[in-house]
């Protein structure tokens, strides 16, 4: 066997090796292409770390409502029927619901 064919077969090996331990990041919020890339640039190691400190992916994307006051941009976590701020300085203003998705 010449040499570069045995560096040839380590290299398609270690690419293997990446290639499998990135599809844990599929679970992961990390993802799995992103994973193989930090792998393969800077080792499996560093992509286990990298995997470990990423938080566990969440399916649903936890949502809540809110009611936003258009004028004075304040986010209310209850609905009231009308911005008590901007009712304190005399306008009536409608909030508007609004999810805001929380990371
Ligand atoms: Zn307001």
């Amino acid at each position: 066997m010449s040499d570069v064919l045995i560096i040839g077969l380590i290299v398609a090996g270690y690419i293997l090796i990446t290639w499998l331990f990135s599809l844990l990041g599929n679970f992961r919020e990390i993802g799995s292409r992103r994973l193989f890339i930090i792998s393969l640039f800077l080792t499996p190691v560093m992509g286990l770390a990298f995997l470990l400190s990423s938080q566990e992916r969440k399916i649903i994307p936890y949502t809540e409502k809110s009611y936003k006051c258009e004028r004075c941009g304040y986010i209310f976590s209850e609905s009231y029927p009308h911005c008590p701020f901007c009712l304190k300085e005399g306008f009536e203003v409608a909030l508007k619901p609004v999810n805001k998705f929380m990371t």
